[in-house]
C-alpha cells in the first residue's frame, strides 16, 4: 500500500471545488459517465487492433444507488487502471486537470454557468462526495486491481486490492448537504439530461415488462401476459443522428423527435440531416418547428453534444442567431469541449461549423421549394419568422434565400422577389422610374385602401411579420430605385406618381379658401390637412399613416435601435382631402357655417371608419349622429 500527497502546487483546490462551483454540482455524474464511456470505447480500439486479450463481453455502464450507505457507484467494463495507472492519471494528469480549470475560472464571476458547460472532470465528484473510492481492474493480464481512497483532501491512500471484473468502480461517498442525489429520481433526470445518448448502454436499475408468450399454442386458453424483468437501460446507444440519412426513413425522424422532445405533441415540419467528416467534423438533425405569429419564441430547443455528451442547449453565438429557432441536435468532435464560451465563439472550426449549418439550411430549403413549390408555399407561413429573421441577420443567408423567400399577396398568390417585381413592374413604375411595392398590414382593416389599388391594377402585398419593417428596409437596401408603399401611407394617386397631372376643379384661391375651414374642423394635433387634386371617383376625405413616420415606429417597437423612443410618440395622420370630389366643392359653397362644419366633421368620421380609427365613444356617438340624420 502507497499513501502520498497529491502534489498541490496551488493551494489546496478540494475547497474551491466544494464551495465555490456550488451551482452546478449536478454535472459531476456527467463526468463520470462520459469516463466510462471512454474507458468503454478504449477497449474497444484496442480489441479491434487485437492489443487486449481480454474477453469483451457485455459492456454496460451501471448506476447505482445506496440510499443507507450514502453511495453512489458508476461502474464500467472498460479498459480499467493498474495502480501505477492510478497513479499518473488520477493523482497527476487529472489533478492538474482540475488544478488549472479552477485556476481559470475561479475568478470569473460567471464561473458557474462555464462550469455548466464545459466539465472539470474525475475531480469534480468531490463537488458531491466527502469520500471517493476507485476500485479498478486493468484489461492487461496478470496485474492486481488498484483500490484508490481520497477523503476530500490532498492525502490520498492507493493499495493492490481483489476486483472479479474488468473495469473500474467510482465510489461516492454522498456528503450530508448533497443527499439530494440519493433519490432515484434525482439521478434518472440528469441521466436523461447528460447521458441520453451516449454511446454505449447505461443501466440504472431493473423494470418490468410485458412478454408475448411464443409458446402459447392456438386454440389454448389466452394466458396471462408474461412478465420478465430486465435491465433497465437509460439511453439510446444509437441516436438517429448518429446514422446514415440514407438509412433512416420519414418516420424515423419524427420518432426521434417525440424521443428529444416527449412533451411537445407539435410535429416538426421537415428535418435536415447534418452529415460531413472533412474538412471538419459534423453530424445531427435540425428540425424546423411551426412558428405561429406572435409565439413566443422558444430559443433554447437545439441540444449540443461532442460524441454523443450532451454539451449545452444554449447555442448563443455558436450558431447564427436566427437558427436558435430551430429544434433539434447537433454533435461534432471539433467543438472544443473545456474552454469558455467566448473562446468558443471566436473558434475557428465552431465558425466554419456555423457557416456550414447556415449554408445547409439554405439548401434545404431550396431543395423543398424546387422539389414541391406548392407544399413548400403551404409551409411558408409557418416558417417565414425564422427565414426572415435569417435574411435580416445573415447577408450569405440573405442571398441565398433569393431563391425560396416567398412574398403573398393580398389574393394569396405567392411570389419569390424577383418573380414579383416582374409582375409589377409595368403598372407600378412611377415617372421617375421607381418601382413601388405596394403592400397591407391586414386584409380586412386596410380593405378599403386595397380595394382603391386593385381598381388601378395594382397589386398588393400582404406582409404581417413581426420583423417586416425591417426586412422592407433591408430590401430597399438591396434593390436600386424600387420602394415599399403601405397602402394607407397616401392617397393612391400619390403613392405611385404618375406623368399625367389630374387637372383640377377648384382653384388656388378657392383652396386657399376652404383649407383653414377645414382646418378649424377638425382635431390639429392629430391631423395634419392635406389639399390634393386627386381623381375625381377617390373619397373626399381620405386618412393616410405617413410611411417614413409609422416604420421608424414599427421598428423601435421590434428593437430596431437607434429610434429608441418612437414608440412613445404620438400618431400622426394625414386628413387628405379631395379637391376633385363633389362633396368637396359643395363644402365649400356652403354658406351655413354650422352645416359647413357638420360635413366636414361627417366626411372626416367617415375617412377614420374607413381606417379603422373610430373606437369607443366617438364611434358610438358618430353612429347616433348618423341615424338622427338619417330620420331627419
Ligand atoms: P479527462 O477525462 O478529461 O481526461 P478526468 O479527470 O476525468 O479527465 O480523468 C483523467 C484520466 O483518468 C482519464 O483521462 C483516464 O485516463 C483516467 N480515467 C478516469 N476515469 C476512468 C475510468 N472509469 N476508467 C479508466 N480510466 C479512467
Amino acid at each position: 500500500m502507497s499513501t502520498g500527497k497529491i502534489n498541490v502546487t496551488a493551494d489546496n483546490i478540494f475547497p474551491i471545488i466544494k464551495k465555490f462551483l456550488y451551482s452546478d454540482h449536478e454535472i459531476f455524474l456527467r463526468e463520470l459517465v462520459s469516463n466510462a464511456v471512454d474507458a468503454t470505447q478504449k477497449l474497444k480500439t484496442l480489441a479491434r487492433l487485437g492489443e487486449t486479450s481480454s474477453e469483451l463481453g457485455d459492456l454496460k455502464i451501471e448506476i447505482k444507488v445506496d440510499k443507507e450507505n450514502k453511495t453512489i457507484t458508476v461502474s464500467d467494463c472498460g479498459i480499467g487502471m493498474t495502480t501505477d495507472e492510478v497513479e499518473k492519471y488520477i493523482n497527476q494528469v487529472a489533478f492538474s486537470g482540475a488544478e488549472e480549470f479552477v485556476q481559470k475560472y475561479k475568478d470569473k464571476t460567471d464561473g458557474a454557468a462555464i462550469i455548466g458547460h464545459f466539465g472539470l472532470g474525475f475531480y469534480s465528484s468531490f463537488m458531491i462526495a466527502h469520500k471517493v473510492e476507485i476500485l479498478s481492474q486493468s484489461h492487461k493480464e496478470g496485474v492486481k486491481a488498484a483500490h484508490w481512497t481520497c477523503e476530500g483532501n490532498p492525502e490520498f491512500s492507493l493499495e493492490e486490492s481483489e476486483k472479479e471484473s474488468r473495469g473500474t468502480d467510482i465510489i461516492l461517498h454522498i456528503n450530508e448537504d448533497s443527499e439530494e442525489f440519493l433519490e432515484e429520481a434525482r439521478i434518472r433526470e440528469l441521466l436523461n439530461k447528460y447521458c441520453k445518448f451516449l454511446p454505449v448502454p447505461i443501466k440504472f436499475g431493473t423494470k418490468e415488462i410485458t412478454v408475448d408468450d411464443e409458446a402459447a399454442v392456438e386454440g389454448e386458453d389466452k394466458k396471462e401476459p408474461k412478465k420478465e424483468v430486465v435491465d433497465d437501460i437509460v439511453n439510446n446507444p444509437e441516436p438517429a443522428w448518429t446514422k446514415a440519412p440514407n438509412d433512416l426513413k420519414e418516420e424515423d425522424y419524427k420518432s426521434f423527435y417525440r424521443e428529444l422532445y416527449p412533451f411537445t405533441f407539435e410535429e416538426p415540419l421537415f428535418h435536415i440531416h447534418l452529415n460531413v467528416d472533412y474538412p471538419f467534423d459534423l453530424t445531427g438533425i435540425l428540425f424546423f418547428p411551426r412558428i405561429k405569429p406572435n409565439m413566443e419564441l422558444n430559443r433554447n430547443k437545439i441540444q449540443l453534444y461532442q460524441n454523443q455528451v450532451f454539451v449545452t442547449d444554449n447555442l448563443e453565438g455558436i450558431v447564427p442567431d436566427f437558427l436558435t429557432l430551430l429544434h433539434g441536435v447537433i454533435d461534432s468532435k471539433d467543438i472544443p469541449l473545456n474552454v469558455s464560451r467566448s473562446y468558443l465563439q471566436s473558434d475557428a472550426s465552431v465558425k466554419k461549423i456555423s457557416n456550414h449549418i447556415t449554408k445547409k439550411v439554405a439548401d434545404k430549403l431550396d431543395e423543398l421549394f424546387k422539389g414541391d413549390r406548392e407544399d413548400f408555399q403551404k409551409k411558408w407561413e409557418d416558417i417565414k419568422v425564422i427565414i426572415e429573421y435569417g435574411m435580416l441577420s445573415d447577408q450569405k443567408f440573405y442571398d441565398r434565400s433569393a431563391k425560396f423567400a416567398l412574398y403573398k399577396n393580398v389574393k394569396e398568390q405567392y411570389f419569390t422577389f424577383e418573380e414579383y417585381k416582374e409582375k409589377i413592374k409595368d403598372l407600378q413604375t412611377d415617372k421617375d422610374g421607381n418601382l413601388i411595392v405596394l403592400y397591407a398590414a391586414h386584409k380586412d382593416a386596410q380593405h378599403s385602401f386595397i380595394q382603391r389599388a386593385e381598381t388601378k391594377g395594382y397589386d398588393v402585398l400582404l406582409l404581417d411579420s413581426p420583423i417586416i419593417s425591417h426586412l422592407i428596409q433591408k430590401l430597399e437596401t438591396e434593390n436600386e430605385k424600387l420602394r415599399f408603399a403601405r397602402v394607407d401611407s397616401d392617397s393612391i394617386d400619390k403613392l405611385i406618381k404618375k406623368e399625367e397631372e389630374v387637372p383640377s376643379k377648384l382653384s388656388e384661391e378657392q383652396i386657399e379658401k376652404l383649407k383653414p375651414v377645414i382646418e378649424k374642423a377638425v382635431n390639429k394635433e392629430k391631423f395634419t390637412v392635406q389639399m390634393e387634386n386627386l381623381d375625381s371617383n377617390e373619397n373626399p376625405f381620405v386618412i393616410t399613416v405617413p410611411e417614413f413616420m409609422r416604420r421608424m415606429r414599427e421598428m423601435s417597437m421590434t428593437g430596431g435601435g437607434g429610434f429608441m423612443g418612437m414608440d412613445n410618440m404620438p400618431e400622426m395622420y394625414n386628413l387628405v382631402v379631395n379637391t376633385n370630389n363633389d362633396l368637396v366643392s359643395r363644402i365649400l359653397e356652403e354658406s351655413d357655417e354650422s352645416k359647413q362644419k357638420d360635413m366636414i366633421e361627417q366626411g372626416t368620421k367617415l375617412a377614420m371608419l374607413a381606417q379603422n380609427l373610430l373606437h369607443g365613444e366617438e364611434l358610438t356617438s358618430f353612429i347616433d349622429q348618423s341615424f338622427e340624420k338619417l330620420k331627419s
